[in-house]
């Protein structure tokens, strides 16, 4: 069977759900790998570097998760109150909606892709202050890097999902050795929908997506961590490892391209499934990034997302 993994939508009922009851989709935080760690939920995937000189935080989350966010940090044995920065894959809630309160509490500095700032600052600026949007301190630029402490976060435009989109490649310290971690930022093929694309104005989206996805392929990379927890099966790994305690599924320096092929290929087959009508999109409300379009399949279609530990199919 072809791996597939879940870098579609959301479905408007999926997130009733979640927004209703949050504590359903609680993760307890966790050590990825050395001074990286999970501090997401069991949708959104949210991280935290501890850099010796403060932390670094990766994505904040919904706003209804705020309190199990921020009370994620505690657990770690950290205080929020030294987060120094703060980068954003993308301007969309689910990702950023905690950060006014992190910086509010913190002081740190907040980053976003330029294009996403430049979003967020009309958006402010035509609805007035919202508490899911901010003021980016930092527009980010392709090539842009940020060191604080032992960590050096190098940003990179992935557009498609967003039009100002970043994925950041980092270094994790663990003892003597050192990893690549990569947050992908980019992956959620959703908006790459010819009628979601028509709804938000943001034209080229595919045209952007496709522009990209072979760059970063032969990159070194031995963590991968997804925005959304099943675009790099965070839980399952969790789980693998909390029966097998010798063992760190979240290193594996095959995943990387792995992912980023199967993401090219999901996005040339949804074009394919879109021509050939075999898919569409039914919005529910009027903001496309808030009513979680309902994607109906034509042709019955089910999607399998299935974790294998890679290092045990070798
Ligand atoms: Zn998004």
């Amino acid at each position: 069977m072809k791996e597939r993994l879940r870098l579609d939508f959301m479905d408007h009922d999926y997130f009733l759900d979640l927004s209703n009851n949050p504590e359903k989709y609680y993760q307890e935080p966790f050590r990825i790998a050395g001074n990286l760690y999970f501090i997401g939920s069991q949708e959104i995937g949210c991280y935290l570097v501890d850099s010796g000189e403060g932390l670094i935080v990766f994505d904040t989350g919904f706003d209804f998760s705020a309190s199990q966010f921020i009370d994620s940090i505690w657990r770690l044995g950290f205080d929020p109150r030294d987060t120094k920065m703060i980068f954003h894959t993308h301007n969309h809630h689910d990702h950023t909606a905690v950060t006014k309160f992190l910086k509010r509490l913190s002081g740190a500095t907040t980053y976003m892709g330029k294009a996403d700032a430049e979003t967020m600052k009309e958006s402010i600026a035509k609805n007035g202050p919202s508490l899911c949007e901010f003021v980016p301190d930092v527009e980010t630029l392709d090539g842009d890097e940020f060191t604080l402490g032992n960590c050096t976060v190098k940003c990179y435009d992935t557009p498609g999902h967003s039009k100002g989109n970043q994925s950041f490649f980092f270094n994790v310290t663990e003892g003597e050795k050192q990893y690549i971690a990569a947050l992908h930022g980019g992956l959620g093929i959703n908006t790459l929908h010819w009628n979601f694309m028509q709804k938000t104005g943001y034209l080229s989206a595919r045209e952007e997506f496709f522009s990209w996805i072979d760059r970063f392929n032969d990159w070194k990379v031995d963590i991968y961590l997804g925005s959304h927890v099943i675009q790099g099966y965070m839980i399952e790994k969790w789980k693998y490892r909390n029966e097998h305690p010798d063992e760190n599924p979240f290193i594996d320096p095959t995943e990387w391209k792995r992912v980023l092929t199967i993401a090219k290929e999901m996005a040339e087959e949804m074009v394919e499934d879109e021509k050939a009508g075999r898919v569409e999109v039914v919005y529910q409300g009027e903001d496309p990034y808030k009513a979680y379009p309902k994607v109906v399949r034509h042709d019955g279609k089910t999607e399998v997302y299935e974790y294998i530990p890679r290092h045990k199919t070798k």
